[in-house]
């Protein structure tokens, strides 16, 4: 099971979440190790869980869903050229 970028990004949170099934999992850590972009996404994503999840609330900061969405969008123009995210 081989994905690419567009099919990793739907499941980072998940992966992140430990809801993922072992398979997609496995498929997920295997792309993870030959890309950059999913990487630095996972990162940043696991970042920011981390940090909002350091008090008793856990919530995503405001607008935290747009500027993901922003950032994918990017990446995926920079990723795919020519190859709009829509
Ligand atoms: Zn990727």
């Amino acid at each position: 099971m081989r994905l690419d970028c567009k099919h990793v990004w739907p499941y980072i949170s998940d992966y992140i979440d430990d809801t993922v099934t072992p398979e997609e999992r496995r498929a997920i850590e295997e792309h993870l190790e030959h890309c950059e972009i999913c990487s630095a996404i996972l990162d940043s994503v696991h970042n920011i869980l981390v940090l909002t999840a350091d008090d008793r609330i856990f919530r995503l900061p405001l607008g935290y869903s747009e500027r993901m969405h922003e950032r994918i969008g990017a990446e995926l123009a920079k990723a795919a050229p020519g190859d709009s995210p829509e």
